[in-house]
């Protein structure tokens, strides 16, 4: 599983990444711990996007809330540092709980945003597990009606009489 992969080699991946950002480049830990953190959350954000993305129903407000979740929370970790430091009065310690604070905060919120509607939900119910909604005088297929009246023949029926009588679509051949 891809996604059990993605978070295991999260902890080798920073340190490794600490490692090498404070011999090389940042000597101070804090410092190095922070750009740590926005490297590995990137690497994050791309790994659950490639995990997710065929399931999420996208839309343009899924897209546009999708980049505002990641500048959002990246920009909520800052405080949630500072509560952090001020509370175990350690920088580094408070850098790194902030972090994975980020991930958890970022992964609710986004579920939140990739969650669908029950009109998505009903849509791809009816995509994958066709029913023969079909009328009850004449036998005309009313899938994808608006209205519960017989295109065909002209007869009304109300929903539930409707519901009630529609069956599989293998039912229906078998
Ligand atoms: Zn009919």
């Amino acid at each position: 599983m891809l996604i059990f992969g993605l978070v295991a080699a999260t902890p080798v991946v920073y340190l490794l990444l600490f490692a090498w950002i404070e011999d090389h480049w940042l000597p101070r830990d804090e410092l190095a711990l922070l750009v740590t953190n926005l490297v590995v959350g990137g690497l994050l954000v791309i790994g659950w996007l490639l995990v997710w993305r065929d399931v999420v129903p996208w839309t343009r407000a899924r897209r546009f809330w999708t980049g505002a979740s990641v500048i959002g929370t990246v920009a909520l970790a800052f405080p949630v540092g500072y509560a952090i430091d001020a509370v175990v009065g350690d920088e580094e310690l408070a850098v790194v709980l902030a972090g994975l604070s980020w991930f958890v905060i970022w992964v609710v919120t986004v579920s939140l945003v990739w969650a669908e509607t029950p009109v998505e939900r009903a849509r791809r119910l009816v995509r994958t597990r066709p029913h023969a909604i079909r009328c009850l005088k004449c036998r005309y297929n009313l899938t994808g009606l608006r209205e519960a009246r017989c295109p065909e023949c002209g007869s009304a029926f109300t929903l539930d009489e409707i519901v009630a009588t529609a069956r599989p679509v293998e039912d229906e051949w078998g």
